[in-house]
């Protein structure tokens, strides 16, 4: 009665964006959720699952382990984003479903929980510093104790120039900083637009002890680039969001080039990778900082995975109080979902991941493709969104 019958995609339009879920049925009823993290391009994950699906239907759904193995290395080329994309949301269904059918909560199957609280941070921006200021007030009021920001112009209709952008940005960290002293962690989220001379630049501009992490200045293609970088500057990096295997997560582990973990369980390959990874930085004394941009799926399996790891530091959310529009967990479509006290998630303790989906309720819009900018510099050429 264990066997998986069915694995779907469902695209559902939750808030400004779409969220790629995969609902996976077993013989015996039991239903299971996972979320794909490869946000704009669904299509191309949701196609994988149907290859995945056409060999697992029939398989025993407590093989997890063994089903990841065969999933990663069955058509011969083996990885890539896409796949563990795919396989991270059917990982998180399995785990699901396993945990249902034991009547216990995910972390239970991780080796228990660590922690009863998962502390968040949030992340702000402002169209002016004083906004930004403001914003940064309200959550530092509401008990955050971890705040991101992003680059000031980040998406200056539609063109980002990193040398118009870094002063200003430098002067907001600055004014946080002498706001809030060191009773906060602060941090920037570059989203890997610059070169490595432009980061350097960008941390020279800042006093010692402005930042507590820098994420993502760079892409991530190139550890070696990162270790150039790190000549140059002192302040730790937060990397990983963009890794789809504990190889990728290892390059960069074990030169030290990471200082937090952003692993994304639903692009990573779900529980069973992420977990390694996890484990990787204990040895490296690293804490996750878990990516979770998406819905509450994907921040429910953060959630039982961030209860279950000794080395943890802050998941992101983007539930806080100046970010709670954006509506990526949205209640009429899922009823159930891991709920915050203030800054901290509470470690839900009923079976499985603790995520009920409205299926008539997700159902009734059907999603069109959303398409993230395309950001340019100002002289017209390519740069990151
Ligand atoms: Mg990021």
């Amino acid at each position: 009665m264990t066997k998986i019958v069915t694995i779907e995609p469902l695209l559902v339009r939750v808030g400004i964006r779409n969220q790629l879920l995969i609902k996976v049925t077993t013989e015996d009823g039991i239903i299971g959720w996972g979320e794909s993290g490869l946000s704009a391009r669904e299509r191309s994950v949701a196609a994988t699952v149907s290859h995945f699906s056409d060999f697992l239907v029939g398989q025993d759904s407590r093989r997890i382990s063994r089903i990841w193995q065969e999933c990663y290395r069955s058509q011969y080329f083996e990885g890539g984003r896409v796949l563990t994309a795919a396989m991270s949301a059917i990982d998180i269904a399995l785990h699901d479903i396993l945990g249902k059918r034991l009547g216990v909560p995910v972390y239970q199957l991780l080796g228990g929980k660590q922690r009863d609280a998962v502390p968040s941070f949030a992340s702000c921006m402002g169209e002016s510093r004083d906004e930004l200021l403001e914003k940064a007030r309200i959550l530092v009021n509401a008990g955050w104790d971890c705040i991101r920001i992003y680059p000031s112009n980040f998406d200056n209709g539609g063109v980002y120039d990193p040398r118009r952008s870094l002063k200003g940005t430098a002067e907001e960290l600055i004014a946080i900083r002498n706001e809030f002293g060191q009773s906060i962690a602060l941090g920037i989220d570059l989203h890997h637009r610059l070169s490595v001379a432009e980061a350097a630049s960008f941390c020279h501009m800042l006093p010692q002890g402005t930042l507590d992490f820098l994420e993502e200045p760079i892409r991530a293609e190139t550890p070696e680039a990162y270790a150039a970088l790190r000549t140059m500057v002192d302040v730790p990096f937060a990397i990983g969001e963009e890794f789809s295997s504990k190889w990728e997560a290892a390059r960069y582990l074990e030169a030290g080039l990471t200082q937090f973990m952003r692993l994304d369980i639903c692009n990573i390959g779900g529980f069973t990778e992420a977990m390694k990874v996890a484990g990787w930085c204990e040895r490296h004394y690293v804490d996750l900082m878990p990516h979770n941009p998406l819905g509450p799926v994907c921040t429910a399996a953060s959630i039982h995975m961030a209860a279950a790891v000794p080395n943890f530091s802050w998941i992101e959310t983007r539930q806080s109080v100046v970010e709670s529009d954006l509506g990526f967990h949205d209640p009429k479509i899922f009823p159930k979902q891991v709920q915050m006290d203030g800054p901290v998630y509470v470690v839900p303790d009923g079976p499985g991941l603790g995520v009920e989906v409205d299926e008539k309720a997700a159902r009734a819009v059907t999603p069109e493709h959303v398409e993230p900018p395309h950001l340019r510099r100002s002289d017209g050429s390519v740069t990151n969104w």
